[in-house]
């Protein structure tokens, strides 16, 4: 058993069992699905909007090379800096270097997933830069020594009370100042000082815009603009399939990224960014670099059968309705990019041999796909995950018993009939004889926490030939 394997288990069963935290996340997403719900309504028509979006990630990622050289021709007219970093190390280092080059000594950085997946923050302390998250949910998982929740709330799994503690462990609140004001005021007076003394600002992107050479941010507290344009140097760390074609796609990208992610129309403030600050320009860094991370994606777009999930937005959607994630949480993962999206795509980065246990971490409820705004069909591709696994590895020895017998049990109509009514009885049996709990209760391991239903009488099939033949039809 790989370690990962071992960890995922060992994390998703504490998890599993922590009933405040999976109350304190369900309620977040209680709040999410009624304000999704009444956003897909603004929409003339959510599913042709979906239809549409797909269609043009779709072309942008059969022509990502094209697409990414025009962003980058339109960059650097303006006098910024494209970096094509081919791993995480490269990225890392190139930031890390400019940050010597520059002077800088403390670093404000906003939301991005990227930085979380190449390790930012971990090599920016140990070169001995002060990095400091500005985005609230960010600070506050900062704060906590530990990596994001979600990809879009970061700090989802905690309630006000213990944010509260935190500040005041941390950054010395007073007793009772446990408003969201207070909290958020807290946070604020915090990071001024920050990024007023900032030699850098590292930024995510939502999307690259090709034919504007922009970079394109939402965001709803204001920090990742203050992060662009205050310090001398800004440095946006961004995956290569964030490509949009078109300027005029926000116009669809926008609205339909802030459904999907909060319920929200459009996000708070909405940032087109294209280079350093430009002659008669009031604001505005001095230098401004653009790191494009491969680290992955080139392998997974030379799949064909894949190569739809560069399509992903990051909405985070997938997670919200993944009865998975809302069991076991999203730290359980142990990787960047948690629920459906990151089971797929974390084994074709990172390595199936290491994460494609997370494959098999699925219902395959098939909710995923359905929420997906650019209809990435996720959970076939969890499917496809476990096929090329069970393909590549042997798989253990009970599971391929048990996948004998269930394929000797499914290949004959009579004796799946036997067998299937069988059961029926011996469930019966064990209703009537054997309490739940006990130790002669042999499901108890799957009944500690379900219902175990009452086998129906008859079969579907039973009940069939049964109504058909009451109406004079043949079964
Ligand atoms: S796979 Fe779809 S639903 Fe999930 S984060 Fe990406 S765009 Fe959103």
């Amino acid at each position: 058993m790989s370690s990962t394997l071992h960890s995922f288990e060992q994390a998703a069963t504490r998890a599993a069992h922590d009933r405040p935290q999976q109350e304190t996340v369900r309620t977040s997403l209680g709040t999410y699905n009624r304000a999704l719900n009444a956003g897909r309504e603004r929409f003339a028509s959510w599913s042709e909007a979906r239809h549409r979006a797909r269609a043009v990630k779709a072309d942008a990622v059969a022509h990502l090379g094209e697409y990414l050289e025009q962003f980058e021709a339109r960059i650097t007219s303006r006098g910024g800096h494209v970096f094509w970093a081919e791993t995480a190390a490269d990225a890392r280092d190139y930031i890390l270097d400019l940050a010597r080059r520059r002077g800088v000594r403390s670093v404000i950085k906003s939301k991005s997933m990227v930085s979380e997946e190449v390790h930012l923050g971990a090599a920016l302390e140990g070169a001995g830069l002060e990095a400091v998250e500005s985005d609230l949910g960010e600070f506050i998982v900062q704060l906590r020594n530990e990596p994001p929740y979600h990809i879009v709330t970061p700090a989802m799994h905690l309630r006000r009370a213990q944010i509260a503690a935190l500040f005041q462990q941390k950054l010395g609140t007073p007793a009772g100042a446990d408003s969201a004001e207070d909290l958020t005021m807290a946070a604020r007076h915090y990071m001024r000082a920050r990024f007023a003394s900032a030699g850098m600002g590292i930024t995510g992107a939502n999307f690259l815009i090709a034919d504007a050479g922009m970079v394109a941010i939402t965001e709803n507290e204001g920090n990742a603009r203050l992060t662009a344009s205050l310090p001398p140097v800004h440095v946006v760390l961004t995956g290569i399939e964030k490509i949009l074609p078109r300027l005029t796609d926000l116009a669809l990208f926008w609205p339909l990224l802030s459904t999907a992610g909060t319920g929200q129309a459009i996000t708070c403030y909405s940032s087109l960014i294209g280079g350093p600050r430009q002659p008669g320009e009031a604001d505005g860094p001095e230098e401004f670099h653009v790191v494009l991370l491969d680290n992955g994606r080139t392998r997974v777009l030379a799949d064909q059968e894949r190569r739809d999930t560069l399509q992903c937005i990051r909405c985070g959607a997938c997670l919200n309705v993944c009865p998975v994630f809302h069991t076991i949480g999203g730290h359980a993962y142990g990787t960047t990019y948690s629920g459906p999206i990151g089971a797929v795509l974390t084994p074709l980065l990172r390595g199936e041999k290491e994460f494609g246990h997370l494959s098999f971490a699925s219902s395959l409820c098939g909710a995923c796909t359905e929420i997906c705004p650019v209809e990435i069909d996720l959970h076939h591709h969890l499917i496809e995950n476990r096929r090329d696994s069970a393909l590549q590895h042997v798989r253990p020895l009970p599971e391929r018993i048990g996948m004998r017998a269930f394929r000797w049990l499914m290949s004959d109509a009579a004796r799946y009939a036997r067998l299937a009514q069988l059961a029926r009885h011996l469930l019966r049996f064990k209703n009537a004889w054997v309490p739940e709990g006990s130790p002669l209760d042999l499901l108890r391991p799957w009944t500690a926490s379900r219902d175990l239903p009452e086998p129906p009488r008859e079969s579907f099939r039973e009940w069939w030939q049964r109504t058909r033949q009451e109406r004079g039809g043949h079964a």
